[in-house]
């Protein structure tokens, strides 16, 4: 079906991505598209020398090393979902330079590299791996024909060059994102030496395998160190699954699970990351996470969701992508964090218990350092391009219920589209529109949340009985032109026992978070993105009372922005009462009290809580009154 070909020596992925452009995001999430674009996304190139015209990759003598590649590893996939032109126009420059840059050797890019230290290595590789999948998804969209002749010719370079100048350092921790391209081309090309290097590749790579078989990082992690660097853990936990392709061996699978249980256990947050204001920090709900370990983790979790087809990998993928990252950005798009917390009371220069500057959880163009800046934009193109994969069988798996149009081919070539509209995660039920010209047969995999129970499926009306594997629900059958699914997927209030008998509180894929009333204080005033304190002007040491109700009330529309206190489009009512025992700390909240003690003539309150993704002063982490 797809121009996909297996070789032996590959194993199969579970499912296939399907090309980039294929699915085309509607509803909220276009509008998501849309504000990044008006905002950082469309404009940063104007307002930040880093990927200004005096970039390395444009042939400047500016920064030359991650930050032009990670800009066009997110701006390219938005341009073309968006069909914008006027950002297409701006990815171009960028996509020529590299071709031009190929020498005669097969290597590219910036002749003078500066590495992160900015020191002079012309044999860091780190930047072409991520060129390299800028250039895999621009062949996608648009089939330019040198995209593959240029990886053949640099990868057989590459194969002579690793041999006296190694992975080392941030490219030895991140080497599956190579691997994902060398099996990218070989999946198209077929050529053996490609995987003589994939084998290379994968012994010069941190045993990310061994790490998290047999993890070692349990408590807080305070020295440099690139086994516990929070972006490289993210990008890392694939790091099996891309192996296992090689290997065949069952245990690199599990790898994958016992790692990520392991950072849940000793790191995990309320919003289904785990911390690292640098390096891996612990489960206190004042610990930071950066935003690169965020769209890193997504990414990471669509490519295992790719090669292993499991359905825990797509529930964890939702929980960070409606949570975590819509919070740490600002509503328009015009600033961000470097570090998030769950307990985020107060956003301003001030010394915190992490090895990160005092200005990393500030919202602005910088903060701490310029990478996220350059690396967030990837976040929602790639989610949008990953709501719906190809199955081996000639199928279709829905990944996530966010609104789209899919084009793809079905069985027997057959094309299809589906239209499938929602305000999922905001309301719990979603039409999928089946498109086809004539009769067809093939299975459609429809994923069952972990948190749902009792998911209703309905075909033209008819209640479907399905049978779940892997947390997909199949639906095979024969499809008419134009057949109608109805699904709906109840969500219940979850609470999360978190340390400290803390909890969290759960809808869906939703953390529901107690909102602070924000003063935004604009300390740096730039001609365009400037940057913000971010002060608490209402209480915020609540407790909940152990048993109160929750109240689910949905408000009529879905606002255009719907990351916002003001326009949550769902909010949770229940009780809780001021404490006089929960204090500041470094700066920060302190740990919820073990033992909560509230005012002695504080009432009991009715609180709102809203979508994590919408406050960015909250409480996601309560101490409970029993
Ligand atoms: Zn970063």
């Amino acid at each position: 079906m797809l121009s996909h070909t297996t070789y032996q020596g590959l194993k199969e992925t579970v499912f296939q991505s399907l090309p980039l452009g294929s699915i085309k995001p509607s509803g909220w999430l276009r509008n998501q598209l849309e504000i990044q674009a008006n905002g950082f996304s469309g404009h940063l190139d104007e307002q930040w020398d880093d990927v200004g015209q005096n970039n390395g990759w444009l042939g400047g003598d500016g920064d030359s090393w991650e930050r032009g590649p990670y800009y066009l590893d997110g701006l390219l996939p938005l341009a073309y979902l968006l069909e914008d032109k006027r950002l297409i126009e701006k990815v171009k420059p960028w996509i020529e330079w590299t071709f031009s840059s190929q020498k005669e050797d097969g290597s590219f890019g910036p002749t003078y590299l500066k590495n992160a230290n900015n020191v002079m290595d012309n044999y860091d590789w780190w930047q072409d791996f991520i060129m390299l999948k800028v250039l895999t998804q621009y062949e996608e969209v648009t089939k330019d024909e040198r995209v593959i002749p240029f990886m053949v010719k640099y990868f057989s370079y590459l194969k002579m060059a690793l041999v006296d100048h190694p992975l080392k350092e941030w490219h030895e921790a991140r080497g599956a994102d190579l691997l994902l391209s060398i099996h990218w081309l070989y999946e198209r090309t077929g050529d053996s030496e490609l995987l003589q290097l994939a084998q290379m590749v994968q012994a010069q790579t941190i045993d990310w395998n061994h790490i998290f078989a047999n993890f070692p990082y349990w408590r807080k992690q305070t020295e440099w160190n690139h086994r516990t660097h929070v972006v490289n853990v993210a990008m890392g936990i694939k790091t099996p699954a891309v192996f296992y392709r090689q290997t065949g061996d069952e245990s690199d699978k599990d790898a994958v699970y016992k790692g990520i249980q392991s950072l849940m256990t000793y790191h995990g947050q309320a919003h289904g990351m785990f911390s690292g204001d640098e390096w891996l920090s612990g489960t206190h709900p004042s610990q930071g996470v950066e935003l690169c370990a965020v769209v890193e983790y997504m990414f990471s979790m669509e490519n295992l969701t790719r090669i292993l087809g499991d359905g825990v990998f797509a529930d964890i993928l939702e929980k960070v992508a409606f949570n975590a990252l819509p919070a740490t950005i600002s509503p328009e798009w015009d600033s961000h964090q470097y570090d998030q917390q769950v307990n985020q009371v107060i956003c301003n220069l001030a010394k915190r218990p992490w090895s990160n500057g005092p200005d990393a959880n500030m919202f602005g163009l910088e903060p701490n350092f310029g990478c996220c800046t350059a690396n967030m934009h990837q976040g929602w193109p790639k989610f949008t391009s990953s709501l719906w994969m190809a199955t081996q069988d000639s199928g279709l798996a829905a990944v996530s219920y966010a609104p789209c149009t899919v084009q793809a081919k079905v069985a027997d070539g057959k094309d299809i589209e589906l239209g499938v509209k929602s305000d999922y995660p905001f309301r719990e039920l979603v039409t999928i529109n089946v498109s086809l010209k004539e009769k067809a047969t093939f299975p459609l995999l429809l994923r069952v949340p972990g948190w749902c129970s009792d998911i209703k499926i309905k075909v033209n009306g008819q209640v479907q009985y399905v049978h779940v594997e892997n947390g997909y629900a199949r639906l095979e059958r024969e499809w008419n032109p134009s057949d109608q699914i109805e699904i709906k997927l109840p969500m219940q209030v979850q609470l999360e026992e978190r340390n400290n008998y803390a909890i969290s509180v759960n809808r869906g894929p939703l953390v529901y978070v107690l909102p602070i009333e924000e003063n935004w204080v604009r300390v740096h005033e730039r001609e365009r993105f400037h940057d913000w304190e971010l002060y608490p002007t209402s209480a915020w040491r609540y407790a909940l009372i152990q048993n109160a109700q929750f109240d689910v009330e949905e408000m009529e529309e879905i606002h255009y922005q719907p990351f916002k206190t003001e326009h949550a489009p769902i909010r949770l009512r229940t009780k809780g009462r001021l404490l006089a025992n929960w204090m500041m700390k470094h700066n920060s909240a302190a740990a919820p009290p073990k033992d909560p003690k509230p005012y002695e003539n504080a009432t009991i309150e009715t609180m709102e809580l809203v979508p994590y993704g919408c406050a960015r002063l909250r409480i996601g982490e309560f101490p409970v009154l029993r």
